[in-house]
């Protein structure tokens, strides 16, 4: 049978990567959205889209799509990021239902993905879960991992729904504000969506 869908998301820096690699720990297949998005913009395809989208200036010496320059451009036009969106969205989604496919032999697995709320693909979830994070811990996280400008970050914030609206949203949050510690709150939400499935079978 095909494993049942949970959403995974939460604002930049809150901690969904590092949220997902534990439920991986504990035996739940994860799908990085953000990872296989990347991949899929390098298929000749979405490559030539790109070009034709964005411009010359979006493509690198190696004739594949030059991320740094597509994030610049987008994440300075709401318009432009919508246009990349409605390319790479359907794409992942394909992909990901053609990789759930395959889990038939986990309960659930896990799509982790920034931006579900706002793309309203929350809704094809059995459950979502919300990581959460004080703003300025997440901007000094993400400082710290690329090495880039807390304007910067706190630009790419500006496309996303506040968290405090997102908690309403979710039926499940897990706190990453440094004190509280992960796992134990990865094990809780995994036992209550294991337990609400097995109830519904
Ligand atoms: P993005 O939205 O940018 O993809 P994300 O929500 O997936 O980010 P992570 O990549 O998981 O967030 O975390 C951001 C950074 O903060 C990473 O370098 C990660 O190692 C670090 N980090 C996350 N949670 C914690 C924590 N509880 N304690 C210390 N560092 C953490």
């Amino acid at each position: 049978m095909a494993a049942i869908q949970v959403g995974l998301t939460g604002n930049i820096g809150s901690g969904k990567t590092t949220a997902g690699r534990l439920f991986e720990t504990i035996g739940v297949p994860v799908y990085y959205a953000d990872d296989h998005a990347k991949r899929l913009l390098n298929e000749p395809d979405v490559a030539s889209h790109i070009r034709t989208l964005f411009g010359d200036e979006c493509i690198g010496a190696n004739g594949l799509p030059d991320r740094k320059a597509l994030a610049k451009k987008v994440f300075a036009n709401t318009r432009l990021l919508q246009k990349l969106n409605e390319l790479i969205h359907p794409l992942v989604r394909v992909d990901f239902q053609r990789w759930a496919a395959y889990q038939t032999d986990h309960p659930y697995v896990i799509m982790e993905a920034a931006i579900l709320f706002e793309t309203k693909r929350a809704k094809q979830f059995y459950k979502n879960i919300l990581v959460t994070a004080p703003e300025e811990l997440r901007i000094q996280r993400v400082c710290a991992r690329d090495g880039v400008a807390a304007r910067d970050v706190r630009k790419r914030m500006q496309h996303q729904i506040p968290e405090e609206k997102k908690v309403q949203m979710a039926d499940f949050v897990i706190n990453n504000d440094g004190k509280e510690p992960l796992i134990p709150q990865v094990e809780s939400i995994h036992q209550r969506i294991s337990a609400l499935i097995n109830k519904s079978v």
